[in-house]
């Protein structure tokens, strides 16, 4: 099959069902519309085989978790999200593969009513997968890193930890009831949304909750408490020791959960319209540190999340 085949066989039925798109995959570019008073938001995330996902990971998965991770991405602006690019870079043209893989990617946009309007397709000997997400906001509205105040409530929009934890049980051959939040992690789109006009800075979480909070505080020049008690989990991680327990969920990653800050009359007009939808798990400090406290005593813990270099 070539290349041109492989496209039309496999990715372009998923083009142009969105109102913004005027022309999708089969020319040069596709053409969009930006709806009027909104802003574009844009990210790019690349997953290589072996390194974001064991290899041997299912083609669904590989192709749902590359557009699941940007869609975070363009949730934590608190944009909506409208279309995605793929390039992928395949070591064999397999149908089999390519049929679960675009199926993945399928699913995925239609949960959240996005587009695929392009890409491009190459050979190499490792598997990579780059996709470039678009969405919108209303002009002046995106939620930033850097408006943490003195005083803010920290709140994250569900469990963290349990991504981290399925990958170390898999890597250790061990049964696990948590692959599908490693797997198929799902984008806070809608809260992320709800969110605007209330946190005053949102991150989403996919390198530690440590180490992703500390770029909002870098950002926002500020520091924060954070009372470990507080953090929801899995009652998987509820087993473990101390140590291992926090290791998954401070320096884990991969969650795709938000995580943002929120004045005290926010968070409780928030919290009245949207029952059960966010957890305080700490607050922003002027210190510019991370104080960790469990069970009102403070604990240290070496916080330190995925890099690549
Ligand atoms: P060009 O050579 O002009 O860059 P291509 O032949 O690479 O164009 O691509 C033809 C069309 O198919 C374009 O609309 C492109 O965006 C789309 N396309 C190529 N690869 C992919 C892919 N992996 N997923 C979605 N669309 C793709
Ligand atoms: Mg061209």
């Amino acid at each position: 099959m070539s290349e041109f085949s492989l496209i039309h066989n496999h990715f372009k039925h998923l083009t142009q069902s969105h109102s913004q798109t005027i022309l999708g995959i089969g020319d040069d570019c596709a053409v969009s519309c930006i709806p009027p008073n909104c802003e574009l938001v844009s990210c790019m995330d690349t997953l290589v085989a072996g390194r974001h996902f064991p290899s041997g990971t299912h083609p669904y998965a590989i192709g749902f978790k590359s557009v699941a991770v940007n869609l975070s991405d363009i949730a934590s602006m608190g944009a909506t999200p409208y279309a995605i690019l793929l390039g992928i870079s395949l070591p064999q043209n397999d149908d089999e593969w390519l049929q679960a893989f675009s199926q993945g990617i399928g699913d995925i946009c239609k949960k959240f009513h996005v587009d695929l309007i392009g890409g491009d397709t190459t050979k190499s000997d490792r598997l990579t997968i780059s996709v470039t997400a678009l969405g919108f906001v209303e002009a002046g509205k995106s939620i930033r890193r850097d408006g943490a105040k003195v005083g803010d409530h920290i709140c994250v929009s569900g469990p963290i930890g349990s991504a981290s934890l399925a990958l170390s049980q898999i890597l250790t051959h061990q049964k696990t009831d948590l692959q599908h939040t490693l797997d198929l992690p799902m984008p806070q789109v809608d809260l992320g949304q709800k969110l605007i006009g209330y946190a005053t800075s949102m991150i989403d979480i996919s390198d530690g909750l440590g180490q992703d909070l500390r770029h909002v505080l870098k950002a926002s020049q500020v520091g924060a408490r954070l009372h470990l008690d507080n953090i929801p989990c899995d009652d998987a991680l509820n087993t473990l020791p101390f140590a291992d327990k926090y290791q998954h969920i401070l320096n884990g990653g991969d969650d795709y959960q938000l995580c943002f800050t929120m004045r005290q009359d926010s968070f409780d007009n928030f919290n009245q319209l949207y029952p059960n939808s966010i957890v305080k798990i700490g607050e922003i400090i002027e210190q510019q540190e991370v104080e960790l406290f469990h069970q009102n005593q403070q604990v240290d813990f070496k916080i330190q999340g995925w890099e690549h270099f």
